[in-house]
């Protein structure tokens, strides 16, 4: 007889046989009767070792076998209205494949604690299932993209370039060189559209964010996609319809996920095309009617994106930023003071989802806002041969993978959108 998943054991009928293997979830026991649960990656199922069914030697490893212990069981299936799924094993063999030893991980611990012990923990049951989630969402991700006849590329990410800005890079000796760790790929993608035309990529990307907030990890999954001949409007499109399509797709296909983590697939399903799109200044006015203390050229904190969407039930997006706010590859509007660009911040307080816009073609105009920021011109010589050489009007977006995650997980903390934690303070395990 084979192993099987407990889901599928999950599925028998009385008096069945059944084989699995997995890790001891909970045990207690009364003398001559073992409650043992066990979990595999599929679920959780109570099996019952009784003194009198098995041999001394299988019961007493029963006996010391400690939680989290991996074991080897076989028996027969049975209905127990009382135990998780409705079924349980009466168990005839027992082995133990692995002793456990204390498990440090009791019920009530500290988050540092929790921290520390990360590779043990990351074994929980509501990390499982964020965990679950995640690799559903990304699968569905990448559908998306090739239904749409986008390229999938691989671009650096060590680069000499620091895109986003001196204080967020991390910076480290390359033989020699300075060079820095990526806090976006977008610049390399931008060169891809002149032969591909539409890419995407899923890269780790690399903020040095002093700012210890609830949505900042110092290294995260960063989905970014680019494509020539396309405006901001047009920008804005795409990615109504991937976000749309993601909910709807996790609504369908991963309920078992979402019910655990309590979130309402039908929270989902209203994800839909046409998002709204405010436009920044107008969502200053919002913010002052609020009784916001924000001006023109300020950016949005926590607390402002929050007060943006009450009352949405979709994403929205912001539009049409500040020259100055933003950086130097955006393409500035007709009226000269904004950006071609859009956020969109997710419903419920979670926050800014997406950064994109249209990119700017304009050499001189890059190299004037780049020299504000005291960037090295040099650097972007490359980057200008874009303009250079048959240069188009195009468009991409970044999104954070861990915080598309937080919104439909319903997480209260970026930290457990990924098994391990990149923090200001905590770079182990
Ligand atoms: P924020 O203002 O929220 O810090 P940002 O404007 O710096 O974000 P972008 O440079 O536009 O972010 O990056 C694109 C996307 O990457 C963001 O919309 C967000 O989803 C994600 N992102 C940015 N910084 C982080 C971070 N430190 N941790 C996790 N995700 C991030
Ligand atoms: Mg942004």
């Amino acid at each position: 007889m084979k192993f099987e998943k407990i889901k599928d054991v999950i599925k028998k009928e009385e008096g069945q046989k059944a084989k699995i293997r997995g890790w001891i979830y909970r045990k207690r026991s009364s003398g001559k009767i073992i409650f043992i649960v066990i979990r595999d990656s599929t679920g959780i199922i109570q099996t019952i070792v009784e003194k009198e069914k098995i041999s001394n030697e299988e019961f007493k490893k029963a006996e010391k076998a400690l939680i989290e212990s991996s074991v080897e069981i076989e028996g027969t299936v049975h209905e127990d209205k009382r135990a998780p799924g409705g079924k349980e094993i009466h168990v005839t063999k027992f082995n133990v494949v692995g002793f456990a030893q204390d498990f440090p991980i009791t019920e009530y611990q500290s988050v540092e604690f929790l921290l520390d012990n990360r590779h043990l923990w990351i074994r929980s049951r509501k990390l499982t299932e964020v965990m679950k989630l995640k690799a559903k969402m990304l699968r569905i991700i990448r559908r998306w993209f090739d239904e749409n006849d986008f390229y999938e590329v691989t671009p650096s990410v060590i680069t000499t370039n620091a895109a986003e800005g001196g204080a967020t890079v991390f910076s480290f000796d390359y033989f020699g060189q300075e060079a820095f760790l990526s806090q976006t790929a977008q610049m390399y993608l931008e060169a891809l559209i002149f032969s591909l035309e539409n890419v995407w990529c899923l890269t780790p990307s690399f903020r040095a964010e002093k700012s210890r907030t609830r949505r900042h990890l110092t290294e995260y999954w960063h989905l970014e996609a680019e494509e020539a001949w396309l405006n901001n409007e047009e920008n804005m499109k795409l990615q109504e319809e991937l976000i749309s399509y993601v909910c709807q797709s996790i609504a369908k296909e991963c309920k078992d996920e979402l019910e655990f983590l309590g979130r309402d697939p039908k929270d989902l399903k209203i994800v839909e095309p046409p998002f709204k799109r405010i436009k920044y200044k107008d969502a200053i006015k919002m913010l002052n009617e609020k009784g916001f203390d924000i001006k023109w050229g300020d950016d949005f904190g926590a607390p402002h994106e929050k007060a943006l969407v009450e009352g949405e039930e979709k994403p929205i997006f912001v539009t049409h930023f500040p020259v100055e706010s933003k950086a130097f590859y955006m393409k500035i509007s007709p009226d000269g003071k904004t950006v071609e660009c859009a956020d969109m911040l997710a419903p419920e307080g979670y926050g800014e989802i997406i950064g994109g816009s249209e990119r700017e073609e304009n050499i001189d105009s890059m190299i004037e806002r780049l020299k504000k920021d005291g960037a090295n011109i040099k650097n972007y010589e490359w980057y200008f041969d874009l303009r250079r050489y048959g240069s188009v009007p195009h468009s991409g977006f970044g999104l954070g993978i861990e915080r598309l995650l937080c919104w439909i997980a319903k997480l209260e903390h970026i930290r457990d959108a990924t098994p391990f934690p990149r923090l200001v303070r905590r770079a182990y395990p």
